[in-house]
């Protein structure tokens, strides 16, 4: 079994990102900015946009952070979105998800400029994703994309499974790895809570992509042997031996699962690290586009 480690891959892409905006600054072009919009105080929200700043700085980047209380307005927040739109020395906009049950998340997604909009949600973006034209993948999926393509993995003819059809994760993972592609070219299984054959299915699978949210929901026997497993999952389950008195898994049993795999994603270590490297992709690009 090999680890796909996304502490080594995300450093290797990090490198590379941060030598493009080097010679950036070095030819006078303008630097990559993200702006992040954080809305409440959800523990993960804070500590995933904290990510994305903390790698700004490390990359070179600029980071605006635009924090809310929850019970900002809809029309507030829209308004803001249309001042960073217009703000042109801002490349990307990011509101990280999920929004208070009173904001329409639909409609922030669609008042993001399509040309910030590097985390790719906007409609239009994914239109063009489905059709294979250049655009914003979102970031997990292109993450995963960036480490199949890391370590050489060949997918093509391969049967995958992917678990979750989210709109950020698993339905666009599913396109993008059923398309003419390297990585791709899969026949792809796009499986959720209704599938009624998950595990006879998920047993056929040369690849899983697990995007479900649910502890350990991958057992072994769901695993064929010599597959490729991909942990989307972040999960907080209790844990008495850590002085926090929990720790994060994914949605895959790792410990039993390795044994029977011939690659697998770690959690925490994993896919988490490569998503934020997408993410500062996709800014770039989005800084390129000016
Ligand atoms: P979601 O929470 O929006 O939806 C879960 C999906 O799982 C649904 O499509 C549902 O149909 C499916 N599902 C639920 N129970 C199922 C079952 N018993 N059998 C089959 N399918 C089932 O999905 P999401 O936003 O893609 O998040 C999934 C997980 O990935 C979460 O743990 C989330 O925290 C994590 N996540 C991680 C990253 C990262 O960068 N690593 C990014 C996004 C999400």
């Amino acid at each position: 079994m090999q680890l796909l480690d996304g502490k080594e891959v995300s450093a290797a892409y990090k490198e590379q990102i941060k030598l493009e905006v080097d010679k950036r600054k070095a030819e006078g072009k303008t630097t990559p900015h993200l702006a992040a919009i954080l809305i409440g105080d959800n523990p993960a929200s804070k500590a995933y946009v904290g990510n994305k700043v903390k790698t700004c700085a490390q990359l070179g980047f600029e980071s605006t952070l635009v924090e809310y209380d929850t019970n900002v307005s809809e029309e507030d927040l829209l308004k803001k979105i249309a001042e960073l739109n217009k703000q042109e020395d801002v490349n990307g906009i990011l509101v990280q998800l999920p929004l208070p049950k009173h904001i329409d998340e639909n409609k922030v997604i669609e008042a993001i400029h399509p040309l910030k909009d590097v985390d790719g949600f906007h409609p239009s973006n994914l239109g063009k994703m489905m059709i294979g034209q250049e655009t914003f993948i979102p970031a997990t999926p292109y993450g995963i994309i960036l480490m199949l393509q890391h370590y050489g993995i060949e997918t093509s003819g391969m049967h995958c499974v992917v678990i979750g059809r989210s709109n950020i994760v698993g339905t666009p993972m599913s396109v993008l790895l059923s398309r003419n592609s390297n990585p791709g070219n899969c026949t792809v299984t796009l499986t959720h809570s209704r599938t009624k054959n998950l595990k006879e299915l998920c047993a056929t699978a040369d690849i899983i992509i697990a995007a479900i949210g649910k502890p350990k929901f991958v057992t072994e026997d769901m695993v064929k042997d010599g597959a490729i497993i991909v942990d989307v999952g972040i999960n907080r389950i209790p844990d008495a031996t850590r002085k926090s008195g929990s720790r994060l898994v994914g949605d895959v049993d790792f410990e039993n699962v390795k044994e029977k795999c011939d690659y697998i994603t770690p959690v925490p270590g994993g896919v988490g690290l490569m998503t934020i490297c997408a993410l500062m992709k996709n800014t770039l690009r989005a800084a390129d586009l000016v």
